[in-house]
């Protein structure tokens, strides 16, 4: 039985005032949210806050990235060890803001994956494809070459210890989601790709969806069978939106 996640990726929003706000009224309203996980990844200079406020409470949370290697000289990085010394549950890994906007590869994407594991902390990660990919017909294609580059450098098990999401580029912040079907049918495609290799990996696997769910949508997005909940941008800012969809389940 795969427990349904909510995860709210924050991206580079919040001050330390707005975020001690969201959180507090997320602590509340998560009390009462029973059928999910709840997890929120702040930008990296508020974890140290978001890690004392949330600590002891049912909401976990993560990072939005981690560097390739452990220590040294990268300067502007953030290490696994520092993630785990707050204590993150999760690491964002892949996100398309990231492969687009600064250039990570499916190659680095495999490093962080590994490096995220090997410190300890769960890697969540994205694959999608862009709008000309989707009417080009390789979606599939897409997330396959996605998906392999990871296990290719990790192996098939390492996925049994991750969460996948599963963001359409042309859904994320656009206001535009995949219909439940259209999501339904890649979240399918990635479980059956998995299960070619290992069946209880692909069952045992959390294949969350992302790209504008908001509190209106959340519920025929995560009645799909493949659906296990979601990553959410836009409407993880708001708490009432945030906890409307925690408890679509
Ligand atoms: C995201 O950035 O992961 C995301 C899904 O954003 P939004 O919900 O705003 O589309």
């Amino acid at each position: 039985m795969r427990k349904p996640l909510v995860a709210g990726n924050w991206k580079m929003n919040g001050s330390s005032e707005s975020i001690k706000k969201l959180l507090s009224a997320l602590i509340k309203g998560a009390k009462s949210v029973k059928n999910a996980e709840i997890a929120v990844c702040p930008p990296y200079i508020y974890i140290p806050g978001t890690a004392g406020m949330l600590s002891g409470t049912n909401i976990v949370w993560g990072s939005q990235n981690v560097a390739t290697e452990e220590s040294g000289a990268y300067t502007g990085e953030i290490a696994v060890s520092m993630l785990k010394d707050f204590k993150c549950t999760y690491a964002i890994v892949g996100h398309s803001e990231r492969r687009t906007l600064y250039g990570d590869t499916d190659q680095v994407v495999a490093d962080r994956f590994a490096r995220a594991l090997a410190g300890g902390v769960t890697p969540m990660l994205c694959v999608g494809e862009t709008l000309a990919e989707r009417e080009s017909g390789s979606t599939e294609a897409v997330v396959e070459r996605q998906l392999k580059a990871v296990i290719d450098k990790n192996g098939i098990q390492s996925i049994a210890k991750c969460v996948i999401a599963y963001e359409p580029v042309w859904a994320i912040g656009t206001g535009k989601t995949a219909s439940p079907e259209q999501a339904q049918d890649v979240h399918a495609f990635i479980r059956n790709y998995l299960a070619g290799q290992d069946m209880q990996v692909a069952n045992g696997v959390r294949i969350l969806y992302g790209g504008s769910v908001n509190a209106g949508n959340a519920k025929e997005l995560f009645a799909k069978a493949d659906i296990d909940g979601g990553l959410i941008g836009g409407a993880s800012l708001k708490a009432d939106d945030f906890l409307t969809i925690c408890n679509s389940f």
